[in-house]
């Protein structure tokens, strides 16, 4: 039988002994065998942590983004493979779309997220923090990639996805990963990682993959690693508790069984749009995967003088699910991952049978197509009521893992808010409304127990991504039974990844280190002026103090013409008794545009291709007529941009720092600048 690689200190290695023979899915056939029997799993961490380590912390954001891209694009063409491999799964080409295509995507949208940050291995986190009087001493949060490894041990319901939305993250912060999928479904992980590994595109020793057990890999775990765990609760505690990690204070992010559900509100009624759409979802999520997602609704909550119409209706759109073979285009639900998890999830439904029964479906038959029920693990939608929510226990306490749900009544909003977090902490909540009020309601009384919710109505649905989607710019992951954890959430799941430390020093250092200019810094003053400098050229800190101007009346009369801006303020006449000013002030605007007046230089062709926006900007001191005004420029921050077509002028934005002082050098106004220069 052959045996699954395992990818670990720079080759592929088949482990000792026969293994696990893992199976397909649909109708048994052996596919591998996996085993790790005989690896040395403390070099695995070493090598992980000596040489993906160092490589990939020693790149840019920029660089490591473009490295995703580049391996998402690679993966991307490669797909069909995975695919194929992937219907062994039992999983149909729409489920694999989520887990493969899924996965991809949070490579693209990861290597996406590097434009918010600089072109620098590390980053600032939140803002400057003056310390002192004098403005002489500050402080800055900077996050510096850790200096170890992430491990992350899956679940078997993604194999694909499970490994990118974790490793997408980790890469971005400049940190190898470990990888160990779940064993039975860990040939789908092992082919997508071949392919990764043939690209070439990841620098060596920022991936590797165990493929079975994960033996004493948790003993050899240290401070600077993170260990990220997707599956059961009970392995999930037995392995948070594991000794070193506890010793080694290991950063440990959990994410187990949750009671996920979905609240129909009462200010829908049959035959609205709002009730196909609640149908509709919870028909999703009961067969997509065939119920194998960690998102999936378990339980669906409805008010008591809805449930009869409900429970038809739900059941009427399960019976339109086509059950069997996933390579069949017909089949709409295939099978679970295999015999071991049928059996569970039949165990599972019978523990909730002590206090619901089935009003959909069968646990003993269902009908297949294109597939032999006895060798596939095929099981039927199961659709349960519960009429005692709020005295049963068990449906807000066991989760079965397939396609699975229960329906029970609720009075009221209030009613619908306790059971909602009678499941102790969840993944995703969704509501089904079109009443904002009820909206807020939901969303502020059970926000506390649930880590993303989903308000649904006719306005969004169509462009809705879904309940059970986990979408790589927002938090994954929920409080209590749900694990506590947060997976991706866009640049919040970046610092998991990262060191966050306080540095203080004074503003010229500060600049230095951060590679932004902090007010008060020394500035370098040159004989060129910036606007005259290549993009390459430009330093953080090139400084300009410009010449001054005398702001008029017959000044801001003009502007106040020329805009249409004739806000009380700025008028001659205006009895200024009781308002914020003394007389006529000039508009914030004109005080900008007159700065510009006085930093710009470009009447010929230049380096600087255009202005770009503003970033900040605040009006701090009133400017009276025959006030004078001065700007001190300073080059802030620099980043670079890629080009989107061959053709494009090579270029990056420049960050400008424009203070505006009067005649007493006092601030009036201080604003962030941006332009577009061009590269030499
Ligand atoms: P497990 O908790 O059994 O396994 C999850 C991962 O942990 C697998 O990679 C498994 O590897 C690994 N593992 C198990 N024991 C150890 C150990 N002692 N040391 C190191 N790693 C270990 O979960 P399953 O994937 O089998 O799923 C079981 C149940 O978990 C499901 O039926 C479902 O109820 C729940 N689940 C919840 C999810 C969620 O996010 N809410 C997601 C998936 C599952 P191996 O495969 O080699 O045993």
């Amino acid at each position: 039988m052959k045996k699954l690689g395992n990818y670990i200190c720079g080759n592929w290695i088949e482990g000792d002994g026969e293994g696990q023979l893992l199976l397909n899915a649909v109708n048994s056939d052996p596919i591998a065998a996996a085993t790790t029997k005989g690896l040395d799993f403390s070099s695995i961490l070493s090598y992980a942590r000596k040489t993906g380590n160092p490589a990939l912390r020693k790149m840019t954001f920029h660089e490591r983004g473009r490295m995703l891209k580049a391996l998402a694009n690679h993966l991307f063409q490669q797909r069909e493979k995975f695919y194929s491999v992937s219907y062994l799964t039992g999983a149909t080409r729409a489920d694999s779309w989520i887990d493969i295509e899924g996965g991809i995507g949070n490579l693209f949208s990861n290597a996406a997220l590097r434009r918010k940050f600089p072109d620098l291995p590390y980053c600032t986190d939140g803002d400057a923090i003056n310390l002192s009087k004098g403005g002489n001493f500050m402080a800055h949060h900077l996050l510096v990639p850790k200096e170890g490894v992430a491990i992350h041990i899956n679940a078997f319901n993604f194999p694909v996805w499970g490994m990118l939305e974790k490793c997408a993250v980790n890469w971005l912060a400049g940190v190898p990963a470990v990888v160990k999928p779940a064993t039975i479904t860990s040939f789908l992980t092992e082919a997508v990682v071949r392919e990764i590994i043939a690209s070439g595109i990841l620098p060596e020793g920022s991936l590797q993959l165990i493929c079975g057990s994960a033996g004493d890999l948790l003993n050899h775990t240290m401070c600077q690693d993170t260990v990220t765990f997707t599956g059961s609760a009970s392995t999930g505690l037995l392995l948070k508790s594991n000794d070193r990690i506890l010793k080694e204070n290991v950063p440990f992010n959990l994410e187990a069984d949750s009671l996920n559900c979905i609240v129909l509100a009462d200010d829908v009624r049959p035959g609205t749009p709002e009730w196909d759409i609640f149908i509709k979802e919870v028909r999703r999520e009961i067969t997509v995967k065939a119920g194998q997602k960690c998102t999936a609704i378990r339980r669906i909550f409805v008010p008591d003088n809805l449930l009869e119409d409900a429970i038809l209706a739900v059941g009427k759109a399960l019976s339109q699910t086509i059950i069997g073979n996933p390579m069949n285009e017909k089949v709409r639900m295939g099978s679970l991952a295999g015999q071991v998890q049928r059996t569970e999830v039949k165990e599972q439904v019978q523990k909730l049978l002590a206090s619901s029964q089935i009003i959909y479906g069968s646990l003993d038959s269902v009908e297949v197509i294109d597939a032999d029920i006895s060798k596939g693990a095929f099981i039927s939608p199961l659709l349960l009521l519960n009429e005692r929510p709020f005295s049963s226990v068990e449906v807000h306490e066991i989760e079965a893992f397939g396609p699975v749900s229960t329906i029970m009544p609720y009075k009221y909003i209030e009613e619908a808010v306790e059971l909602s977090k009678k499941g102790k902490g969840s993944l995703c909540s969704t509501i089904v409304t079109g009443d904002n009020r009820l909206a807020t309601q939901y969303v502020i009384e059970t926000g506390t127990y649930h880590g993303r919710i989903l308000v649904l109505n006719s306005e969004c649905a169509t462009e809705s991504t879904g309940h059970g989607s986990p979408l790589p710019m927002l938090i994954h992951g929920g409080p209590g039974r749900a694990g506590g954890g947060e997976e991706m959430g866009g640049l919040w799941g970046v610092k998991h990844y990262m060191q966050r430390i306080a540095v203080q020093g004074s503003p010229t250092t500060l600049t230095a280190i951060t590679q932004v200019y902090q007010q008060n810094a020394k500035g370098n003053v040159d004989t060129i002026h910036p606007f005259r400098k290549y993009f390459e050229d430009l330093e953080i800190g090139d400084q300009l103090l410009t010449a001054k101007r005398k702001i008029t009346a017959a000044d801001i009369d003009e502007f106040a013409d020329l805009s249409g801006d004739h806000f009380y303020a700025h008028k001659t006449k205006t009895d200024f008794a009781g308002t914020m000013f003394e007389r006529q002030v000039a508009h914030g605007y004109f005080i900008l545009s007159a700065a510009a007046g006085l930093f710009v230089d470009g009447s010929d062709l230049g380096p600087v291709l255009l202005n770009y926006g503003i970033d900040e900007l605040r009006f701090v001191k009133p400017v009276y007529p025959d006030s004078t005004i001065q700007v001190r420029f300073t080059c802030k921050e620099k980043i670079p941009q890629d080009k989107k077509e061959e053709s494009d002028i090579e270029k990056g934005i420049v960050k400008w720092l424009v203070e505006i002082m009067d005649e007493s050098n006092e601030q009036v106004g201080i604003g962030t600048i941006l332009t577009m220069v061009k590269k030499i």
